[in-house]
């Protein structure tokens, strides 16, 4: 393979830790949890966005994904919206 492709597919399969709690939440669950998990998140951000009202609060995503075992605070979620935090949303 080439040197520079082998180089920037490693680069990528290696993030930067995950300071986000978010990301690092996401990192623990199995790729369908993921994927609902993300409609929630681009639901939440739209919202924001919009100023509209969604379905969830990130104080109450937050209580659902505790409820299942996903223990996050709604104020890492919505810090994760407002872009203010590591993982660069
Ligand atoms: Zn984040």
């Amino acid at each position: 393979m080439d040197p520079l492709v082998e180089a920037l597919q490693q680069t990528t399969a290696q993030k930067p830790g995950f300071r986000c709690g978010v990301q690092k939440l996401r990192a623990s669950m199995s790729a369908e949890q993921q994927a609902a998990f993300d409609i929630e998140l681009d639901g939440l951000f739209q919202a924001r966005q919009t100023h509209t009202r969604y379905r969830h609060s990130a104080e109450s995503l937050a209580r659902v994904l505790s409820d299942h075992g996903f223990t996050i605070r709604g104020a890492v979620i919505q810090g994760h919206l407002a872009g203010r935090c590591a993982c660069g949303r």
